[in-house]
């Protein structure tokens, strides 16, 4: 049996952090792991942020709600999801991807969740596991599937080594030098042969 494994943020939708201090031109919560590599400072300062600016979850899904998932997107879960079983792998938070995971016909997903008191106000996170993307993968060997997975980053790459097949997608170049293992595309098209010569079995590709 063969599963395919994707990351969400910058492989089907944009990234929601991103988007969010666009939006609300908070430019501090432009910052990324990039940035502050201590993944539990920057949420800590994110969700300070948020309290600053007397934002609560639902003036943050409202603003996510009007993100659209990446021109093609959709097409190409669908196609996914007919030939596989699709599961997504992301760091992101249910109350935030929800709005996005009805956009894509909410495949399963699994990631992390928010604490929120009830005024709307996000009081604080939490993870599901650590290194989430390569314990999932680990747990669906364990259940005996072969998995082919794809994502973009950093965060990315243990899932994408644990993997039979592991697929960088719209990764930057840093990325795509540092693990040269991974053949690296950017389109769907693209994503789905190379999905497709990773798969056992014969899957068309429309
Ligand atoms: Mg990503």
């Amino acid at each position: 049996m063969e599963l395919l494994c994707l990351d969400l943020e910058g492989v089907l939708i944009p990234e929601i952090w991103i988007n969010f201090a666009e939006r609300t031109g908070i430019e501090e919560l432009r910052a990324t792991t990039r940035d502050i590599p201590d993944y539990d400072e920057l949420m800590r300062m994110r969700l300070g942020l948020l309290d600053q600016h007397g934002y609560g979850l639902p003036d943050i899904q409202a603003v996510i709600d009007t993100l659209e998932p990446l021109d093609g997107a959709r097409a190409f879960v669908d196609w996914a999801r007919e030939h596989f079983q699709l599961i997504i792998l992301s760091d992101t938070f249910y109350e935030f991807a929800l709005p996005l995971m009805r956009k894509l016909g909410n495949p399963t997903l699994f990631c992390h969740r928010l604490e929120v008191d009830d005024n709307g106000r996000i009081t604080d996170y939490v993870l599901r596991q650590q290194d989430p993307k390569r314990a999932s993968v680990k747990a669906l060997h364990s259940l005996n599937y072969r998995v082919i997975a794809a994502g973009d980053s950093y965060n990315d790459t243990t899932m994408l080594s644990e993997a039979e097949q592991g697929i960088l997608f719209h990764a930057p170049d840093n990325v795509i030098a540092e693990f040269p293992q991974f053949p690296a595309v950017h389109s769907y098209e693209d994503l789905k042969k190379e999905i497709v010569k990773a798969s056992e079995r014969d899957i068309p590709l429309s």
